[in-house]
């Protein structure tokens, strides 16, 4: 689950993070009383209006603007609310933006230069370590920095069991260049963004850029969190942040329904019990000359009810031309699936309008295959692998 850059803020300043802070508004009207709020507050002089989406590179796309006085921050706001923002990262339609975040402008002029620069806290899949990576050439595109100037990307592995220790703050805010009371304040930051990462269960952090004021304060100006779902269960403040209208509204439903579902671009809708059943079956889709539609795995019990809602589901995507329905029955036997599969599919009437291939697998396999050859519905079954994949491809060619 992604949070918002304001959310992101909120959460990692409840750690002790120094962020640039902000208030968020949802009208141009809302946008000048929160600047005024900030300039009470912090006495900053100038804003940046910073619109809230899930997505990066918003700068770029025209999303990030300076306001030097509230009646530009006025027009600003009221341009920028309600836009459909176009960045690397968001759909080729771009994304509307329903709220900004007006923000205390933190690259005032002072003794020195603002610097930025990268950071990211993340899991090292490979070590099982959780790692911080860090960079002096914060502020842009990291992907292009990895690209062409590799060496100036540090990271710093974490033992799970010691946590961070203190030598290797250090270390990040030395090979950041830093020194004085930005060293100092660089090993608090990291500290704090580490308890953070641990304490939210988070999966991911980015932090860019990570800003090195001209008066020498370390604070984050951009957050994109991720959040581990498998940990949402014991974050239920930050679970309950959860914005459903940047998600896919498919997705949305099935979580809703209890079913794993994920949505893919290809054009054969799949049906299966089990991830790693799944997984299969998309590479049987895929060496079947298909790309699969979607993941689903409705779980262990693949019922009537459960079926005819991954149905509604599937079909709600235009791009399906055929349904590949892969189940092992264990404890529920494949004769009570077949059962669901017509039932549904007499449920569901004219909805369906593609060819449904079915795999049952398990207990009472052979009966469940009597039950779908005699059903009469256009239903195609199969026992081999092989075979549901040569009668995929024959449906979609
Ligand atoms: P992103 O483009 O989606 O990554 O959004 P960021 O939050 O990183 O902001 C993009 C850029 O806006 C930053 O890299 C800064 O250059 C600029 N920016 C952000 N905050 C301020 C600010 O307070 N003052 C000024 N002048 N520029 C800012
Ligand atoms: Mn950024």
């Amino acid at each position: 689950m992604n949070l918002h850059e304001y959310q992101g803020k909120d959460m990692l300043a409840s750690f002790g993070v120094a962020i640039q802070r902000g208030i968020v508004a949802k009208t141009a009207v809302e946008a000048v009383d929160a600047a005024k709020q900030l300039t009470e507050n912090t006495g900053t002089q100038w804003h940046v209006i910073k619109a809230q989406i899930h997505a990066g590179g918003r700068g770029k796309g025209g999303g990030v603007k300076l306001a030097k006085n509230l009646e530009e921050l006025e027009v600003i706001a009221e341009q920028i609310i309600g836009m459909m923002l176009v960045t690397p990262q968001t759909p080729p339609m771009g994304k509307k933006v329903n709220q900004v975040l007006v923000a205390e402008d933190v690259y005032y002029p002072g003794t020195s230069e603002p610097s930025e620069y990268y950071m990211s806290v993340l899991l090292n899949r490979t070590t099982g370590k959780n790692m911080i990576m860090y960079s002096t050439e914060g502020g842009m595109d990291i992907e292009a920095v990895a690209e062409d100037t590799p060496h100036l990307i540090f990271t710093e592995e974490i033992d799970p069991a010691l946590g961070l220790l203190p030598f290797q703050a250090r270390k990040i805010a030395f090979n950041l260049g830093l020194s004085g009371t930005a060293f100092k304040d660089m090993i608090k930051f990291v500290s704090s963004l580490y308890k953070a990462y641990i304490g939210s269960d988070a999966s991911l952090f980015e932090i860019n850029p990570v800003l090195k004021t001209s008066d020498d304060k370390i604070i984050a100006v951009d957050a994109k969190v991720t959040l581990d779902d498998n940990g949402l269960f014991r974050q239920k403040e930050l679970a309950a942040l959860r914005d459903l209208s940047e998600e896919n509204p498919v997705e949305v439903e099935a979580r809703e329904v209890g079913l794993n579902y994920v949505d893919l671009e290809g054009n054969v809708g799949c049906m299966v019990n089990g991830a790693g059943l799944a997984m299969a079956t998309m590479d049987l889709i895929k060496q079947a000359g298909g790309d699969p539609a979607n993941f689903l795995d409705v779980g262990g019990t693949a019922d009537a009810a459960r079926v005819e809602m991954a149905f509604r589901l599937i079909l709600k995507d235009p791009n399906v031309k055929a349904i590949l329905i892969n189940i092992f029955g264990g404890i529920v036997r494949c004769d009570r699936v077949a059962q669901g599969i017509v039932d549904a599919y007499l449920n569901l009437g004219d909805t369906i309008q593609v060819p449904i291939i079915v795999r049952l697998q398990g207990t009472n396999a052979d009966i469940a295959k009597e039950l779908i050859d005699s059903s009469g519905l256009n239903v195609l079954s199969a026992t081999a692998f092989q075979e549901a994949a040569d009668k995929v491809q024959e449906a979609i060619t």
